[in-house]
């Protein structure tokens, strides 16, 4: 723009910038912390689209003096930069609605889905031949074909993918975002968005890697979707000769109420507590916080286990106790606390459902059979403080709930915390 001396624009991208600034300033401001999530994935899809005008227009524009493998690479930046930014846009999308509960999370498995996808990408990959081979400014056709397969394949992608995996899909698409960008850049040779594009994609992608590990899921895995149903996890059960050791319930869940609550912490020595998206939806972590001072200026030893997916964000547990003061050094990660549990008095979970599944352990037909989680109910008593029996994000229903040595404390989480922070002062 500015090498052209063409300042004719300029109004035109300044008012832009200023609109859809301000306008994600006031979104951002006022998104609630557990719809952070969701809005991440609007942001995504953004750049996806983006990605996606940006290539149409430059297809659509003037291609002076490329010849040969320069008009090539050109071409090849367009198609790469529409693909990558199509299948991000409706992926994001999707997501978006999955993470508002718009669509069920629950994965689509359509019958054949690895064909359908396998397919889409060979005859993207041949399209892409033609498309390159046509010259710039040549098989807009091509192009246009190539955009609505991606635009499938990105929501069909996602839309197989199951509830357990959507932190996955959440920094996956961050990646994509990323890549998108960066092909973004190369088409326009602009340094800055192929820097910035690759920092974005590179992250995401090591985020992906680490909340894999944290799952005990392959990233290939999570692409090829599936995980999260009832089907493929009871299939692999009966191939594996496996039985259910606590898929039905033995015991009626024991309610307790906020006096005993707060009776059995007075009397602990050791404490574990552990967060969960409810206490982010409750905004309970101040009085929690108040609640940790005052055990353990009694004496009790008072930490808190945060598993890598808790919440709806990675980090999301992390974020809410900085902002209530807990000291980082009694906030520990599943890996280094996990052992713990047995020498543990009380564990008190507040608002975390499926993290602290036992059946994803030691039930081969839970949908979430395999993925690590905070073994609280070694501890002596378990004390879960949530509404109802309603389930957590993976639609599953929770063993732990009927344990002989688990107590509930229904109702609001703010409410609860409130209540055994009053009985605790008396
Ligand atoms: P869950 O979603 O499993 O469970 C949260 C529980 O909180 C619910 O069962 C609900 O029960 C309870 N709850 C809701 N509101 C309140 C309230 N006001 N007071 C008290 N309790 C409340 O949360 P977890 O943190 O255990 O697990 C996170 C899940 O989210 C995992 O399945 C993870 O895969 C998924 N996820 C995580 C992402 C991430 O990046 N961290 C991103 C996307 C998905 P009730 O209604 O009975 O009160």
């Amino acid at each position: 723009l500015f090498s052209n001396h063409s300042f004719g624009a300029v109004p035109a991208l300044v008012g832009a910038l200023v609109v859809g600034g301000a306008l994600g300033a006031v979104l951002a401001a006022r998104v609630a912390m557990t719809a952070m999530p969701q809005l991440v994935a609007v942001l995504h899809s953004f750049v996806g689209l983006a990605a996606v005008l940006v290539g149409m227009s430059n297809h659509y524009g003037p291609h002076e003096g490329l010849v040969g493998a320069a008009a090539a690479i050109h071409s090849s930046e367009i198609y790469l930069g529409v693909l990558i930014g199509a299948v991000t846009f409706t992926g994001s999308i999707v997501a978006f609605g999955k993470l508002q509960e718009l669509i069920g999370s629950k994965p689509l498995l359509l019958p054949g889905r690895h064909l359908i996808n396998l397919g889409i990408l060979i005859v993207c990959l041949v399209l892409g031949v033609q498309f390159v081979a046509a010259g710039p400014g040549e098989g807009a056709t091509l192009l246009m074909i190539m955009t609505a397969l991606s635009l499938f394949l990105g929501a069909h992608l996602v839309l197989a993918i199951g509830g357990a995996d959507m932190p996955v899909v959440v920094s996956m698409l961050n990646s994509y975002s990323g890549w998108a960008a960066a092909a973004t850049g190369f088409m326009l040779a602009n340094d800055l968005l192929i820097l910035t594009g690759a920092l974005v994609g590179s992250s995401g992608a090591i985020l992906s890697y680490i909340m894999c590990r944290a799952m005990n899921r392959s990233f290939l895995s999570v692409i090829l979707g599936g995980f999260g149903s009832e089907t493929t996890s009871a299939k692999k059960a009966k191939e594996a000769g496996l039985t259910a050791a606590s898929a039905a319930p033995t015991h009626d869940p024991i309610a307790t109420s906020v006096a005993e609550t707060a009776e059995l912490l007075k009397e602990a020595k050791s404490v574990i507590i552990i967060p969960g998206y409810g206490m982010a939806v409750a905004q309970a972590q101040h009085p929690i916080r108040e609640i940790t001072t005052l055990l353990r200026d009694k004496g009790v030893d008072v930490r808190f286990a945060i598993h890598p997916v808790a919440g709806r964000l990675p980090g999301h547990m992390n974020v809410l106790l900085a902002e209530a003061n807990v000291p980082y050094d009694i906030v520990l990660e599943m890996d280094e606390i996990n052992d713990d549990f047995p020498a543990c008095d009380v564990a008190l979970i507040i608002g975390a459902n499926d993290i602290v599944n036992p059946g994803a352990l030691d039930d081969p037909a839970s949908p979430i059979y395999g993925m690590p989680v905070l073994e609280c109910w070694k501890s002596r008593a378990s004390i879960v403080l949530k509404r109802g029996m309603a389930t957590g994000y993976s639609g599953i229903d929770n063993p732990l709930f009927y344990k002989a040595n688990t107590l509930m404390l229904f109702g609001d989480a703010k409410k609860s915390v409130d209540g055994i922070l009053t009985a605790l002062r008396g």
